[in-house]
């Protein structure tokens, strides 16, 4: 991943504003665990704590127009879990494993799958330029680190 100092010059060559509130926004996201990903009510409940001036609409906007810069990727789990991650540069793509039940994913890279897709690219004479698989599942809530583990198990 690129430094975020890195990432604000190049946005702020290519003529993008960021606000205070956007940079924090970006921040909170660079300090995300690998492979982490968060809502934008998730976004909002961490900015509340710091702020009394935020509102959910505005963790929204600042997410979409994160987005819309090429900074972060929109991630449809499902309908009622759009998540955020940042854009890396990678070498090989990462591809999620998302459940069903609860929405908890996870990340992997699959060299196989890679090739594969480069494969059915290229037989149809297409040159590939982004590659991300959904591998829709249920997590067994007792094993996998499940939301819902801990209701589970007490
Ligand atoms: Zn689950
Ligand atoms: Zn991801």
């Amino acid at each position: 991943m690129k430094p975020k100092e890195q990432l604000f010059l190049e946005l702020r060559t290519k003529g993008f504003r960021l606000t205070p509130q956007r940079e924090r926004v970006v921040d909170i996201f660079y300090n995300l665990p690998e492979g982490e990903h968060l809502s934008a009510e998730a976004l909002y409940s961490i900015l509340k704590r710091e702020t009394t001036d935020i509102s959910l609409a505005t963790s929204y906007r600042s997410l979409k127009l994160l987005a819309s810069m090429g900074v972060l990727r929109e991630v449809d789990f499902s309908e009622d879990h759009k998540q955020y991650e940042l854009v890396r540069d990678e070498e090989t793509p990462h591809h999620h494993l998302i459940c069903i039940t609860c929405g908890l994913a996870k990340e992997f890279e699959s060299d196989i799958i890679l090739k594969e897709a480069l494969g059915i690219a290229n037989g149809f004479n297409f040159e590939m330029v982004d590659l991300q698989m959904k591998l829709y599942a249920t997590c067994l809530p007792e094993k996998a680190d499940c939301p819902k583990r801990l209701e589970t198990a007490s």
